[in-house]
């Protein structure tokens, strides 16, 4: 299995003491060629659960569980594997002063023990499959687009010929036309290639264009999974139906879009009982004290007395 999640925990060390992030998340990505779409608010650790797999956590954070990538776990072992992570923020992500030609075949240099210049002739390969002209090799970081720098990123991504790639919010920067293109790129090279992805993203819309699963977090919980066109088609958790009536959709007439009532809860301080009580609308008294667990059904999971 590419990716097996298992009772993942996330702890920050703070002023008040331990503050758990990441709360017991059990997640799974079966085959080689499958997207994971991880969605939720900003502060629902979805973030958090990619720096954990990616073990690019502070020296302030605690993991515990397992994450297995291709059986070897991760959190023990954090170089068993490769795992190449997409963030939103290219130009943080390159090196200003090294052309794109550079820094790129350095990576074919460190794990392939390339010569250079075969290093480079791959690397211009590599920029062509991700949509970039090959004479890319020669600019610097500030030459080009952002959306240009972010298939830099993918290019890179894929140099490292990765067990898993992690891409945090990778296009969020980008205006939606550009957006797309880039996200129509990634979609295709992770397919042809066959490398497993995790997709986090706030925006269930791009989640359900890139996806095909969707695990939905809120307060440091996953609070549903299941495919993209189940979790589309029949929602089940009150929060993943409030998050689907705030998407606009255009096969839907509607006079405005729903808002969801409240804020999400902050780590330190989740509610009791079910995390989104407050600001759920079929809230029961059981849901103020007790902690529903998960409810699986055939090819999903949901965390809510409604399902019990
Ligand atoms: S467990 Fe209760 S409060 Fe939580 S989502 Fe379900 S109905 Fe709403």
């Amino acid at each position: 299995m590419p990716l097996d999640i298992r009772n993942l925990n996330v702890d920050f060390r703070t002023l008040r003491g331990w503050v758990r992030v990441v709360d017991n998340v059990n997640l799974k990505i079966n085959t080689n060629d499958e997207i994971l779409g991880l969605v939720g608010e900003s502060g629902c650790g979805k973030s958090t659960l990619g720096l954990a797999v990616s073990g690019l956590l502070p020296p302030n954070s605690r993991v515990t569980g397992e994450v297995l990538v291709k059986g070897q776990d991760v959190v023990q072992n954090p170089y068993s594997r490769k795992i190449a992570v997409i963030f939103q923020d290219a130009l943080a992500a390159l090196n200003p002063v090294l052309t794109i030609g550079e820094q790129i075949a350095e990576i074919y240099i460190y794990h392939k023990n390339m010569q250079k210049k075969d290093a480079l002739e791959i690397t211009k390969k590599v920029l062509v499959e991700v949509g970039l002209p090959d004479n890319t090799v020669d600019k610097y970081p500030h030459q080009l687009s952002g959306g240009q720098r972010q298939r830099v990123l993918i290019a890179m991504a894929l140099a490292m010929e990765p067990d898993l790639i992690i891409a945090d919010e990778p296009t969020t920067a980008l205006d939606v036309t550009v957006q797309a293109k880039v996200l129509q790129t990634l979609m295709s090279v992770v397919k042809s290639r066959k490398i497993p992805m995790i997709y986090i993203t706030h925006d269930l819309a791009l989640a359900s264009q890139v996806a095909d699963r969707i695990a939905v977090m809120y307060a440091g919980q996953i609070i549903e999974i299941a495919d993209k066109n189940e979790l589309f088609e029949n929602p089940r958790h009150p929060y993943t139906k409030a998050l689907l009536n705030s998407v606009p959709r255009v096969d839907r007439d509607i006079e405005e879009l729903f808002v969801i009532e409240g804020e999400p809860p902050v780590p330190g301080n989740f509610p009791t009982g079910c995390r989104f009580h407050p600001r759920c609308p079929f809230m029961m008294d059981k849901c103020k004290q007790i902690e529903p667990g998960l409810v699986i059904f055939n090819k999903a999971v949901v965390r809510c007395f409604l399902y019990e």
